[in-house]
């Protein structure tokens, strides 16, 4: 199976979801974006801005951090300097030939591959 119907599968798969899945994964989607563009900067895990650590685990050779963030989108709940983070989240970070990479791994703290 290729990248592409998977994609396309997952996209399917969506319209079933109910409206309390939907806001769920909304969030978390937003999560995922955050972590994503995070990844394409080159910053150091820990202390960023808009995100706060809640718990730090060691699993294996890399570091796995539970963290609360806000997502950026204007009018979210997260907005502003008072407003509720979303998560907390689990994400894992490592090194891949000295370069920071970072991954969201969800609610559940699990070791990823
Ligand atoms: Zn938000």
């Amino acid at each position: 199976m290729t990248k592409r119907s998977n994609f396309d599968k997952l996209r399917a798969d969506l319209h079933k979801l109910n409206l309390d899945q939907a806001r769920q994964l909304y969030a978390e989607l937003g999560a995922i974006v955050q972590a994503l563009e995070q990844q394409s900067r080159t910053s150091e895990p820990g202390g960023t801005k808009g995100r706060e650590v809640v718990e730090v685990q060691h699993l294996g050779d890399r570091l796995y951090q539970l963290e609360r963030i806000r997502c950026g989108k204007v009018g979210c709940k997260c907005a502003g300097e008072n407003g509720e983070l979303h998560g907390p989240y689990w994400y894992a970070y490592w090194r891949d030939n000295g370069k920071l990479k970072s991954r969201y791994v969800g609610k559940q703290l699990r070791q990823i591959d």
